[in-house]
């Protein structure tokens, strides 16, 4: 057992779970040969979709790192060919969603050549000498997004705003559900890259401390990180070895249990002066800055009973997961469900075309199918209360979503509910409820869009009607305004025509005066 010397808080709720992750580490993790055709997703983050840059069409050659769409918004990244070779289409495909989602993509074949051209961002070896704005920008340049599921846009997250200082930067190594051994991989074989990524980071955060959070089952990976933090002589980062206990690697739940403070309900942990970012994360934004080499390329865990050779690859974005199971010894007779990540969080995918995106930590193939044991009534046993790690009433938020009475599950802090499945697992009546979740939380974005939608729209309607008004009162002004000129300037006319009229009268009457007194004075 690993012990730490810094005080850890106790979460509530959580499982032990069967880790099941030896399987997948017995050899070091490897990359694989270059699939004949790469499918590359241009929405493989949380927000707005990047657009297709113009020169990038069917037919065009393009060198690896060559960015193929570039980001719209803050809320954005740019997306890039992730080896040399040309385009053959850019269209719908299937991508990594449960319900089998089609989307926009590039289709690439590549060459075989691998080759850069001059695709790589100027590097930034010297980055402490850097404005963070600066790095910011070219974290998103390079399409960097959280790694650990929630594929956020990472530049916004290192956006530190004035008024709220970041304490703590958390790398979270926990990597707490069973089967998934990627992280343990990669802390194991590129600490010293996670660490020089902790701080380029720090650089852009300036906080005060860096935790490396790690779960106490996987001692070479603690060994590893431990090693690269002496050897980096940074006394600022502190490697920490927490409890086995799934789902420790939440970011509110091992950000809690590293400092004890809690992130508010709809608050995101910069409120309480912390940034919480994998160790995945922490590699692609060292070789984004150090390197100016763009995100391509992850550690997936393939895994299972579904596959012979169960290991860790390094494969491009856009790799067909068929492809990864290929050369992790081909399917077995149990391959019955595909998923992408765990058994507790995962989502099945119904297509072997399927791509690698950056979402994507493991490859599950096994014989588990969803959902084999029908549900039965809730007995009202309370166990899915007792296991929340959000401290929710799991119960309670399935009666309301089973009703659609979203407000009301809405006030029970339904969005604070991660979908860990904690719940479902211990349910003896074997109730679907993160289905029922994932429903309620459709329908209360679907609405919230809706909503969004409809304001937008009066919101036009009433600048439509209030432009009209406008229009209608400036014509009207300018009418009385040319009225009011006209009739000045036909009363001045008037009056100067009287004048002259007068004028004339008086100079014909004064000329008749002179020429009377001229002909007396001749008589
Ligand atoms: S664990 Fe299942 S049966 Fe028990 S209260 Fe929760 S939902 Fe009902
Ligand atoms: S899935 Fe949601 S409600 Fe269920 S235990 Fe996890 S956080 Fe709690």
């Amino acid at each position: 057992m690993i012990q730490t010397l810094r005080k850890l808080w106790r979460n509530p709720g959580g499982l032990h779970l069967a880790e099941n992750k030896d399987i997948s580490t017995q050899c070091p993790s490897r990359q694989i040969p270059l699939a004949a055709q790469l499918v590359i997703p241009l929405l493989q983050h949380a927000g707005e979709k990047p657009k297709v840059v113009t020169n990038v069409n069917v037919g065009a050659y393009v060198y690896k790192g060559q960015t193929l769409a570039v980001a719209q918004s803050n809320n954005s990244v740019n997306v890039h060919a992730t080896t040399s070779g040309t385009i053959s289409a850019i269209e719908l495909r299937p991508i990594a969603h449960p319900s089998g989602l089609h989307d926009l993509c590039v289709v690439l074949m590549p060459d075989g050549k691998d080759a850069w051209g001059d695709s790589r961002l100027p590097a930034y070896p010297n980055y402490t000498e850097i404005d963070p704005a600066i790095l910011r920008q070219r974290v998103k340049d390079a399409g960097v997004v959280g790694m650990g599921g929630a594929v956020f846009p990472s530049a916004v997250k290192l956006n530190v705003r004035p008024d709220k200082p970041i304490r703590t930067l958390i790398l979270n190594g926990a990597e707490c559900e069973p089967y998934i051994s990627c992280d343990d991989m990669l802390m194991r074989e590129q600490a010293a890259e996670i660490v020089a990524g902790a701080q380029v980071m720090m650089h852009m955060v300036k906080p005060q401390e860096c935790l490396i959070g790690v779960e106490d089952n996987k001692p070479y990976a603690i060994a590893a990180m431990q090693a690269a933090v002496d050897a980096a002589q940074d006394s600022r980062i502190q490697v920490v070895a927490v409890p086995t206990l799934y789902p420790s690697g939440g970011a509110k739940q091992l950000t809690f249990i590293l400092t004890g403070k809690e992130v508010p309900s709809g608050g995101r942990s910069s409120d309480i002066g912390v940034v919480c970012n994998n160790v995945a994360t922490a590699r692609a934004i060292y070789h984004a800055v150090v390197h100016g080499e763009p995100s391509l390329s992850r550690y997936v865990t393939v895994t299972g009973n579904g596959i012979a050779q169960p290991c860790n690859l390094e494969v491009p974005f856009g790799t067909p997961i068929s492809h990864l199971a290929a050369h992790a010894g081909g399917t077995t007779p149990q391959a019955k469900r595909w998923r992408m990540g765990g058994p507790m969080m995962g989502i099945t995918l119904h297509d072997p075309a399927v791509p690698v995106v950056k979402a994507m930590n493991c490859l599950l193939i096994n014989d588990e199918l969803e959902h084999t044991q029908a549900a039965m009534p809730c007995i009202r046993c309370g166990r899915c209360t007792d296991a929340c790690p959000t401290s929710l009433l799991p119960q309670q938020l399935y009666w309301f979503a089973r009703a659609k009475e979203f407000d009301k599950a809405k006030a029970h802090h339904l969005s604070d509910c991660i979908e860990c499945g904690c719940c479902e697992y211990v349910c003896p009546s074997h109730i679907p409820l993160v289905s029922y979740y994932r429903f309620a939380k459709a329908e209360i974005r679907a609405e919230r869009t809706a909503k969004v939608k409809a304001d937008l729209a009066r919101e036009r309607h009433e600048f439509h009607l209030e432009r009209l008004e406008r229009a209608k009162r400036e014509k009207a002004e300018k009418l009385a305004k040319h009225k009011e000129q006209a009739q000045t300037t036909t009363d001045d006319s008037k009056k100067a025509a009287i004048q002259a009229a007068l004028d004339r009268a008086k100079a014909k009457k004064a000329e008749a005066a002179a020429q009377t007194l001229s002909e007396d004075t001749t008589a």
